[in-house]
Formats: structure tokens, C-alpha cells, sequence
């Protein structure tokens, strides 16, 4: 991901300035000085997804390529936001397509998943939006995306007990239609 801009004068820091007296602290002792500034720059690295497009960050890594086997991309780590309450949500997503002619190149796949992941989400929409752009960019016969995660603002304030993980996919093309392409994915996703 790109350095955290932030511009002097983020109006964050104020806003988090603001924030740390309303919790009731008291922002001008020694150990709170630099923190409006630490999470302004903290929040805007979470959140550089915005403004780059997946397609962007795919175009130019796309080759031609007569294979047609399934490509994968398992255990792919990432960190998101969740957009009820701007806490973390984090966990692995794997990635499955396959090929009509044209492959990219791998490293592009976590790149991707990073550009939705580093704004505030939901994990059902995150989930999908990856399949599409890989969808359009590639326009393969199908994609999968399974993705596994931990969420910080039902843990932490116990609604779900520590260590749940909520799952969710997306199937598009013939990982939607075909049983078989949808179990061998499945199948490979789950082996170690
Ligand atoms: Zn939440």
C-alpha cells in the first residue's frame, strides 16, 4: 500500500483530539500528545483503498495465456475496517479462477484484495466486489472467493465468543454453475 498521506493540518487529528476529551481523557498529557496525529496517519493508511481502482491496479500485469486450469491464491492475509463500527475485521481470503486466455499476474491478486480491504467494509461486500473486478478484468469462466475472518466489534464486545470466524464466498461464472468447478475449489481451498 502507498505511505499514509497525511496532509499537516489533517483535520482527523482534530477530530480525534476532540474525541480523546469526550472519552474523558485529558489530550494534552505526555502520553496522548502525538496520538491525534498517529491515528489520523494510522486511519488514512486503513483506509487507502479509496481512490484506486482495482482495475488500475490490474491493467498491465494481465497476459495472454492459453491455460485453462484453475488458478489459486490461497491464505492471502488481510486487515479491514468494518463500517458499523470502524473496528478490525481480519482474517484470509482465497482467490480462484479460471483462466479464458488471459492470466494475471499473481502478485496482483493480494494487491487487489488489499484495495477493497483498506477502506471501511462490510465482509459480504468485500467478498464480492473482489470477485467482480477479477471478473471484469479478466473476464475468465468463472472466479471463486472464500473469504474467513475474525470481527473485532462482535468479539470485543461479546456477541460473538473470541476466535469465531465468519465465512463468507462469492461464485461467479462456472464456480456458480458447475458443482464439480465449485468443489474442486472448495476442495483445494481446504487443504493444507
Ligand atoms: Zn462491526
Amino acid at each position: 500500500m502507498a505511505k499514509p498521506k497525511v496532509q499537516p493540518g489533517d483535520h482527523i487529528a482534530d477530530l480525534v483530539e476532540s474525541l480523546l476529551g469526550e472519552l474523558g481523557e485529558d489530550p494534552s498529557r505526555q502520553g496522548l500528545q502525538a496520538t491525534p496525529i498517529r491515528v489520523a496517519r494510522a486511519l488514512r493508511e486503513l483506509t487507502d483503498g479509496y481512490g484506486v481502482s482495482a482495475a488500475d491496479v490490474i491493467a498491465g500485469a494481465v497476459f495472454d495465456q492459453d491455460y485453462d486450469e484453475m488458478v489459486l491464491v490461497k491464505d492471502i492475509p488481510f486487515y479491514s475496517l468494518c463500517e458499523h463500527h470502524m473496528l478490525p475485521f481480519f482474517g484470509s481470503c482465497h482467490v480462484g479462477y479460471l483462466p479464458k486466455g488471459r492470466v494475471v499476474g499473481l502478485s496482483k491478486i493480494p494487491r487487489v484484495v488489499g484495495v477493497f480491504a483498506h477502506r471501511l467494509q462490510l465482509q459480504e461486500r468485500m467478498t464480492k466486489e473482489i470477485a467482480e473486478a477479477l471478473s471484469q478484468a479478466l473476464e475468465p469462466k468463472g472466479v471463486g472467493v472464500v473469504v474467513e475472518a475474525r470481527h473485532l466489534c462482535m468479539e470485543m464486545r461479546g456477541v460473538q465468543k473470541p476466535g469465531g470466524q465468519l465465512i463468507t464466498s462469492c461464485m461467479l461464472g462456472t464456480f456458480r454453475r458447475d458443482p464439480r468447478t465449485r468443489a474442486e475449489f472448495l476442495d483445494l481451498v481446504r487443504r493444507n
